[in-house]
């Protein structure tokens, strides 16, 4: 399937999570099995170029689409977890939102020293979440050179400022 085909799965909901916000849906994507499939395959291949040795991606929807990448090129999947879910000591980062903080927290134990891991997630819209990640991936010891969507917002900025970190941004649609 061609990434138009692609865009045309993704379900645009107006006014949510509050009114003013379209809300890009990938409910419909990966609920058809032949869009799900090549949208995974298209990460995957990119995932390979960038030499990944592990994919990471962010909870909730980046463990879709992150977790099937990795599986499809037998890498480990890394989940990079909201905060007191994990059972285990973590590594956490705090980082602003449009009104307040959030957190993401990474189990230390699951990265190698060194290790080349691409991010995976369903979207970028202003950079923040994909910016933490890979700040909190590195601190863990990885390289992160390469972060992975199914949509980029242009708009928004979120992949410049990921590029201005060095980390080299691809998206099979806007
Ligand atoms: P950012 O941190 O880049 O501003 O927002 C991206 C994060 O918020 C991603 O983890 C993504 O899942 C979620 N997100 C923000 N807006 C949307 C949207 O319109 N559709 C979807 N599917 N996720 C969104």
């Amino acid at each position: 399937m061609t990434p138009d085909e692609l865009k045309a799965l993704v379900r645009s909901v107006p006014d949510f999570p509050k009114p003013g916000i379209l809300f890009r849906d990938i409910t419909t994507l990966i609920g058809h099995g032949a869009g799900f499939a090549a949208s995974v395959a298209l990460l995957a291949d990119r995932a390979a170029a960038a030499g990944a040795q592990a994919i990471a991606g962010m909870e909730a929807r980046g463990f879709i689409f992150g977790a099937a990448a990795a599986a499809r090129l037998s890498i480990p999947f890394i989940p990079v977890r909201k905060p007191g879910k994990l059972p285990v000591p973590v590594l956490a980062i705090d980082y602003a939102l449009e009104y307040g903080t959030d957190t993401l927290e990474v189990d230390p134990g699951a990265i190698t020293a060194g290790e080349n891991i691409v991010i995976i997630d369903d979207l970028i819209a202003t950079g923040g979440t994909a910016l933490a990640a890979a700040q909190l991936l590195r601190q863990a010891g990885a390289q992160v050179g390469h972060a992975l969507f199914v949509i980029d917002l242009p708009d928004l900025g979120g992949a410049d400022k990921l590029r201005d970190q060095d980390i080299a941004v691809s998206a099979i649609m806007d």
